[in-house]
């Protein structure tokens, strides 16, 4: 974890910096990078505590409290602006440093997922008294974006800079939603760039696209009975769980099969399952059944998602939940 903090760090910060190294005016860029190892090195206690702390807080998208409370302590320490709460989400903030152009965002994340408890060790070890853990390193995901803004600022100061440094706290990515409403309030609007991490198996810079999403939910009622004594009077509102997803399966397999479409390759949809109500004896009273449909661009996924609403039948009721 350590390695891979100073790594994603690094490669940040040669991002950040490059447009500055080339401007004629400014220092040479040998000159910026030997100050930001130097101050790396000074930083990494700190930033290692950072990140050992988000990964035992733990929280999940929108709980993230303490997550983010922990980031901004650091930023407002090294005399970031901070704005705290904004896209009308208490657990997301923007921080700042410096001013004009160009106007460089970093994004940090720093929610957990339920159900994967675990203590830091190399083998599958739940933490005692935790259900939730960090699946993909989002613990350093915004400990490691918080030290790259804290290394371009020590520049910055010491090799007078011109720019803003602008540090996005943005909870909730696990359920692709604080970001959503960030743009939605325009806050990335005056960006020159962005830039953004995440831990992997290999070292590298890219420039790519990802994916759109929109969800719906969909909740089937059936009818309870004892499914042993009188299974004939109900109803299972799980067999229509099942006969969505066979139907929803099928959709996209046959759609790929015959539609040509130059998105459908990197279409991906993920599925969960609710039941109220269970036991073996049971038949279910009520189900439910939520879909993702992911598509490359938002469009598209809306698209897709609404082609599936345009065919109701009989007994299924659609609660939505859609990106607007
Ligand atoms: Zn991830």
């Amino acid at each position: 974890m350590r390695r891979l903090i100073a790594a994603a760090v690094l490669g940040m910060i040669v991002l950040c910096c490059a447009p500055y190294d080339r401007a004629a005016d400014q220092p040479a860029g040998s000159s910026i990078e030997a100050d930001i190892l130097k101050h790396l090195d000074a930083l990494q206690p700190e930033l290692i505590t950072v990140n050992q702390d988000i990964w035992t807080f733990a929280e999940v998208g929108l709980e993230e409290h303490r997550s983010s409370a922990r980031l901004i302590g650091v930023l407002k320490k090294a005399g970031f602006k901070v704005t705290e709460g904004v896209a009308v989400m208490p657990t997301a903030f923007v921080a700042e440093y410096g001013s004009g152009s160009p106007v460089i965002g970093i994004l940090a994340e720093y929610d957990a997922l339920p159900e994967l408890s675990q203590e830091a060790t190399g083998s599958r070890k739940p933490a005692a008294g935790r259900s939730t853990g960090h699946g993909c390193g989002h613990c350093a995901l915004g400990t490691a974006s918080i030290g790259a803004a804290l290394a371009i600022k020590e520049v910055y100061d010491k090799h007078k800079l011109k720019g803003t440094i602008r540090i996005y706290g943005t909870p909730a990515e696990e359920t692709l939603i604080g970001k959503v409403y960030m743009l939605l309030a325009g806050l990335f609007r005056d960006l020159d760039a962005c830039l953004h991490w995440h831990p992997g198996t290999k070292n590298r810079t890219y420039f790519s696209t990802s994916k759109a999403a929109v969800s719906a939910k969909f909740t089937f009622h059936g009818l309870a009975a004892h499914a042993s004594g009188s299974p004939d009077k109900g109803r299972s509102a799980l067999d229509g769980v099942e006969l969505m997803n066979v139907g929803a399966n099928v959709y996209a397999r046959t759609r790929q099969g015959f539609e040509p479409h130059p998105l459908r390759h990197h279409q991906r949809r993920r599925a969960a399952e609710r039941r109220a109500g269970d036991g073996a004896g049971l038949v279910l009273r009520a189900g439910q059944r939520s879909r993702r449909c992911r598509e490359e661009l938002r469009l598209a996924a809306r698209h897709r998602g609404r082609r599936r609403e345009d065919e109701p039948h009989e007994g299924h009721d659609a609660d939505r939940h859609r990106l607007p």
